[in-house]
């Protein structure tokens, strides 16, 4: 027997139908391209959209077709997102921190037949145009008054181009299982793999999001989507805020502390999500200039793991709300939420940043499970730690044309590549990338572990710990600091400030101190590059051992 209710496919450009109707006047602030801080609405980008999705009709562009955005945050950005799904077409977002190459690649292998980019990367975009076989058009997000002298083909400025519609335009039919964006994973090993929402899939995960344990987003918030659009689907914001309702504040290509920090105060934001990096730079910007958030409620933290200081300043100093959160590019992206459960009410101060420094618990539509290599499920003790595997409405089945093959083990489950323990609560915990832990002995010790607690001595600002070969223990963990301004951390301080916070053996054999430490395209560690650099590292052991050798 089936269902008598509505046949009411979950179509994300219904999302901005509702904003449009329900919150016209709701405002969405960005800081544009070309300086200034600008306004509109709802029902004005909803507007401007069906324009877009109208002039890509007019231009050919087809159900299916893919149309790349190489932009920050603003406006101008999300109309585009929604004027291609409006046209039936498949937003895909490019990051631009990729390499040159990487990004030909991504474009090229996506078979993407427009671009939309920001000024910024105008220069960018001319230095790899040679090699984009499939773009027929640059569309550069400005107006004809700052549109740059450019060698770009048929390049037009926005403006320009969509004023020839007249939005006098219904949005393309699709289906709600039919592609609606694209993202490559940042691929700190091998080449970027594309990832493939569906309007599905969108609408899914953004209504999972903006539940109470999650984002909590209501119309009563101002919202600042710091998280790029490039990155990881924008965590469902560009869907979850007009859902809701929400004012938006978008911030452009600005993204250092005084920035951020001027609209957080400007615009009255409560919410935000954004990596850590962006939190640590707002964070010593308050400090130098001694400033306070009396407005901001709460922020998502996620990407890379939060530290606990980072929790705790907020919590303590600022009186905002942390989340962490965990996903991945495949799951649209987020997966767990570190929400409090009522079970933990009990917890003393302490104990609750403790628990808040785990990833958290997943929400409806999302499956978890650790197993060992065998596939074996393990207990959920929050001890034992495994392979971390997820299935749900919004993970991924496959890449696109089937780059990898199959993805999914025999259950349907997808190998996130993290190494994990989830407690007797249901919280998990990230312990490490599977190619990151450190294998010494035959046990495994989480870099990630050691980092997050290195981080809290006063003299460092960023901390990296890989393995290096050892004769004994196979591995052992090396640690790679960045000194704060001014400072310099002694190894022997190190040390100390990390006795007691982890097991003795997990204790660094060494450390050194660089400038810099790099990172990837979405801001994380880059791991494969510090293994690269250390790769004949000698330890201080060993040394002793070849000295006695050779004595
Ligand atoms: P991406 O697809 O670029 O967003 O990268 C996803 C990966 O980032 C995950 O598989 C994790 O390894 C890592 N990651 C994301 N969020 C967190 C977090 N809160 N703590 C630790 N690692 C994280």
């Amino acid at each position: 027997m089936l269902g008598l209710m509505q046949d009411w496919p979950l179509l994300a450009y219904k999302i901005i139908d509702y904003a449009a109707m329900q919150h016209p006047n709701r405002r969405i602030v960005s800081r544009s391209v070309e300086g200034p801080i600008v306004e509109t609405n709802y029902a004005e980008l909803r507007e401007r959209a069906l324009k877009v999705a109208q002039r890509l009709v007019a231009d050919g562009i087809r159900p299916g077709d893919r149309a790349a955005t190489l932009a920050w945050n603003t406006a101008r950005h999300l109309e585009c997102w929604y004027g291609i799904i409006g046209a039936g077409a498949v937003y895909h977002t490019v990051n631009p921190r990729l390499f040159e190459d990487q990004i030909a690649f991504i474009i090229n292998h996506a078979e993407d037949r427009v671009l939309f980019l920001d000024l910024t990367f105008v220069p960018l975009v001319e230095k790899i145009a040679t090699k984009l076989s499939t773009i027929e058009r640059f569309v550069v997000l400005t107006d004809k008054a700052h549109m740059p002298r450019t060698t770009l083909k048929n390049a037009v400025p926005y403006e320009e181009w969509i004023a020839a519609a007249d939005g006098n335009f219904s949005w393309v039919e699709v289906d709600e299982n039919d592609a609606c964006g694209m993202c490559y994973t940042s691929g700190t090993t091998g080449e970027p793999k594309g990832v493939v929402y569906s309007h599905r899939s969108n609408v899914l995960h953004s209504l999972i999001a903006c539940m109470s344990d999650n984002f909590r987003i209501s119309s009563r918030d101002v919202a600042l989507m710091v998280v790029p659009m490039f990155h990881a689907n924008s965590w469902s914001l560009a869907f979850s805020a007009p859902m809701t309702g929400a004012t938006l504040v978008l911030p452009g290509p600005k993204l250092d502390g005084a920035s951020i920090y001027e609209l957080l105060e400007k615009e009255n934001v409560t919410f935000s999500a954004a990596v850590p990096t962006v939190w640590l730079m707002l964070l010593q910007y308050l400090e130098a200039n001694n400033l306070e958030l009396p407005l901001l409620e709460r922020v998502i933290i996620g990407g890379s793991a939060c530290p606990r200081a980072m929790t705790k300043t907020f919590s303590e100093r600022f009186n905002v709300d942390v989340i962490h959160a965990w996903g991945m590019t495949e799951m649209s992206p987020l997966g767990t939420f570190c929400s409090l459960k009522p079970e933990t009410k009990g917890l003393d101060t302490e104990a609750k940043f403790d628990l808040m420094m785990k990833q958290g618990h997943p929400p409806f539509g999302v499956e978890m499970k650790i197993t060992d290599d065998e596939g074996r499920s393990l207990p959920r003790d929050g001890k034992a730690f495994g392979r971390l595997k997820v299935r749900g409405p919004a993970v991924s089945s496959a890449y696109f044309k089937g780059v990898g093959g199959q993805i999914l083990d025999e259950t349907g489950f997808f190998d996130t590549g993290d190494v994990a323990n989830i407690d007797e609560l249901g919280y998990m915990q990230i312990v490490d990338r599977s190619k990151d832990v450190i294998k010494s002995g035959g046990e495994w010790i989480s870099s990630i572990d050691i980092e997050n607690i290195a981080v809290g001595h006063p003299d460092i600002a960023e901390a990296a710990v890989i393995g290096v070969r050892h004769p004994k223990w196979d591995e052992r963990p090396l640690l790679i600091v960045v000194a704060k301004k001014d400072r310099t951390p002694t190894k022997d301080s190190v040390l100390e400030f990390l006795k007691g916070k982890i097991a003795k053996w997990w204790l660094p054999d060494d450390m050194v101190l660089v400038d810099e430490i790099p990172h990837t395209a979405t801001g994380k560690i880059l791991k494969t590059a510090l293994r690269d650099r250390f790769q004949n590292y000698v330890l201080p052991a060993a040394r002793g051992e070849a000295a006695r050798a050779g004595s």
